[in-house]
C-alpha cells in the first residue's frame, strides 16, 4: 500500500514545473551492472569526464539491456558538461544536431554519444532554447538542466537509469528499476502529452516491447491507438532510422504485430497498410515470412540489408501496380516493375525517406524479379555475376514461398548455383530454345526520332 502510494508520489507531474523528487539510489553491491559489461571506450569517455570534474553518467538503453543480461548495442552518457566543454576533452568529437546539441567521441567506427543533461522543454526561461508547435509537438529542445531535469525528460521509466561513474551507483528517479523488474514500459509523465510532444515515442513504446517482450503499462496501448495519427506530423526523415531500428534487430515479427495492433504500421508504409486491409492475404503472408528470415539471419549473425526490407515492405503494392499495368498496357513485365517500383517508391518517400544507396538496389531486388526467368544464352551467367543476384533470389525464394508458382524457377536457380560449369550449360539446354527476343509492339509509322 504504502509502496503503492510511494509509486504514485513518484510520477512526476507535468505541469507543475521543477519540484524536488528525491532519487532511490542503488549502490553497486545491489545491482547487476558492472564494468565489464561496458565497452572499453564508452568507460574511457565516463572517466574523462569524471576527472575533468564532471558528473558522468551511462544511461538509457545500455543500462536497462545490461540489467537485462543483453548486450547493448551503443553507449550513451549523459554529463553536466556543455557540449563545447566534451569537445575540448575529446580531440576525436564532433558536435552534431539542431534539434538536440550532441557530442559525439569517434573511436573508429564506435561512436559514443555524449548529451548535456537537458531539461523539459517547458522548463526553458526563454522560448528560444525550448518550444512547442501547436499542435503540443516539441520544435527545439535544447535547455539544459539537472541530473534529475534530465531523468524526467526521457521517455520511458527503463530508459531513465543512470549508471554514477564516480561510485558505480545506479540512480533511479522514476521507478524504472520495479518497471524493470516487473516487465512493464511505462512513459515518463502524462502519455497523452508526451506523445503528442514527440509522436515517435508511440514507435519507441511498440519498439521496447517488441523487443524486450515487455507489457505495455495499463492505458499505454489505447493511448497509443487515440494518437497514433499523430504520426503522419513526424518529418519523413526522421523515421528511416526508426525504420531500421524497429525491424533490424532481430525482432522484426514481432514489432510488425505489436505496430499494426496500434494501428502504427500504416504511418510507416501507407501503400502495404492499404493492401494488408483488403481481402488478399499474399501480402501479410509475404511479409511474414521476409520478415522471419531477418530475424533468422540476425540471430545467425548474418549481414541484413535496408534495401531487401524496404523491398520487402513494398513488394505488395508494387506488385498490385505491376499487375494492373501489364493488363492495361500490354507492356513486358520489366517495364512494368519499372514503372510500378518508381511509383510506388516516390509515394513512399513522403512517409520515410529512404537514402539513395538504398532506393537504387532496392529497385534492382524488384526488376531482377522479371530477369529471373529469363535464363537462356548467356542471361543465367550474366545475372549470377550481379552485385543484387542474391538478394534477388532469396526475394524470389520468399515470393514463392508465399504462394506464387515459382518453385520450378526456384530449384532451378537453387540448382544452377550450386553446379559445376559443365552442369551449368546442361542447366541452360534445359530451359529450351533459344533466347526468346523481347516482344515489341509493332511500330507505327517511323516517326522522327526525339533523341
Ligand atoms: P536502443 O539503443 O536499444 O535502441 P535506447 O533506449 O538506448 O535504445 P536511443 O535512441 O539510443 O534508445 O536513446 C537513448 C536514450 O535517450 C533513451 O534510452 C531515452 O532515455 C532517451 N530518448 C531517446 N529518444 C527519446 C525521445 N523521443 N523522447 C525522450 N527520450 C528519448
Ligand atoms: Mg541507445
Amino acid at each position: 500500500m504504502i509502496f503503492n502510494l510511494l509509486k504514485n508520489f513518484r510520477r512526476k507531474p507535468q505541469q507543475e514545473g521543477i519540484i524536488n523528487t528525491s532519487p532511490t539510489i542503488i549502490p553497486r553491491a545491489e545491482h547487476a551492472v558492472s564494468r565489464d559489461d561496458i565497452s572499453d571506450r564508452a568507460l574511457k569517455v565516463l572517466y574523462r569526464l569524471h576527472k575533468a570534474g564532471y558528473q558522468a553518467y551511462l544511461v538509457g538503453g545500455g543500462v536497462r539491456d545490461i540489467l537485462l543480461g543483453l548486450h547493448p548495442k551503443d553507449f550513451d552518457v549523459a554529463t553536466d558538461a556543455r557540449p563545447e566543454e566534451v569537445k575540448s576533452l575529446f580531440g576525436n568529437c564532433r558536435l552534431i544536431g539542431r534539434r538536440f546539441r550532441l557530442a559525439h567521441v569517434y573511436f573508429g567506427r564506435e561512436i559514443i554519444e555524449v548529451a548535456t543533461f537537458r531539461a523539459s522543454h517547458d522548463q526553458g526561461e526563454g522560448a528560444s532554447e525550448g518550444g512547442v508547435s501547436e499542435g503540443g509537438q516539441i520544435l527545439r529542445d535544447n535547455v539544459f538542466g539537472t541530473l534529475e531535469d534530465d531523468a524526467w525528460r526521457r521517455d520511458f521509466t527503463i530508459n531513465a537509469l543512470y549508471y554514477n561513474i564516480a561510485d558505480f551507483s545506479l540512480v533511479d528517479y522514476t521507478g524504472g528499476m520495479d518497471d524493470l523488474n516487473n516487465r512493464i514500459i511505462r512513459i515518463i509523465g502524462d502519455a497523452s502529452t508526451r506523445f503528442q510532444e514527440d509522436p515517435v515515442r508511440m514507435l519507441r513504446a511498440a519498439r521496447f516491447a517488441a523487443k524486450l517482450g515487455f507489457q505495455l503499462e495499463e492505458g499505454l496501448g489505447e493511448c497509443i491507438i487515440e494518437l497514433a495519427d499523430r504520426m503522419a506530423n513526424v518529418p519523413a526523415a526522421r523515421l528511416f532510422d526508426e525504420v531500421l531500428k524497429i525491424f533490424h534487430t532481430g525482432h522484426a515479427l514481432a514489432s510488425f504485430d505489436i505496430m499494426r495492433e496500434l494501428g502504427l504500421f500504416g504511418y510507416l508504409f501507407g501503400q502495404t497498410q492499404a493492401l494488408l486491409e483488403s481481402d488478399d492475404p499474399y501480402t501479410e503472408d509475404f511479409l511474414r515470412i521476409a520478415l522471419g528470415n531477418t530475424d533468422r539471419r540476425i540471430a545467425e549473425k548474418k549481414p541484413v540489408n535496408p534495401a531487401f526490407l524496404f523491398a520487402a515492405f513494398l513488394w505488395g503494392p508494387v506488385k498490385k501496380r505491376a499487375d494492373q499495368l501489364l493488363e492495361q498496357d500490354g507492356m513486358t513485365e520489366l517495364q512494368a516493375l519499372q514503372i510500378a517500383g518508381n511509383e510506388v517508391l516516390s509515394a513512399q518517400l513522403r512517409q520515410v525517406s529512404i537514402p539513395k544507396r538504398f532506393s537504387f538496389p532496392m529497385r534492382e531486388i524488384w526488376t531482377m524479379q522479371a530477369r529471373l526467368p529469363r535464363r537462356n544464352g548467356k542471361r543465367a551467367w550474366r545475372l549470377l555475376e550481379q552485385a543484387r543476384f542474391r538478394a534477388a533470389y532469396d526475394f524470389m525464394l520468399v515470393r514463392n514461398q508465399a504462394g506464387e508458382p515459382l518453385q520450378e524457377l526456384a530449384d532451378w536457380w537453387t540448382e544452377f548455383q550450386e553446379a559445376s560449369a559443365a552442369e551449368r550449360s546442361e542447366l541452360i539446354k534445359k530451359v529450351g530454345g533459344r533466347s526468346p527476343r523481347r516482344r515489341r509492339k509493332p511500330r507505327k509509322a517511323k516517326t522522327a526520332s526525339t533523341h
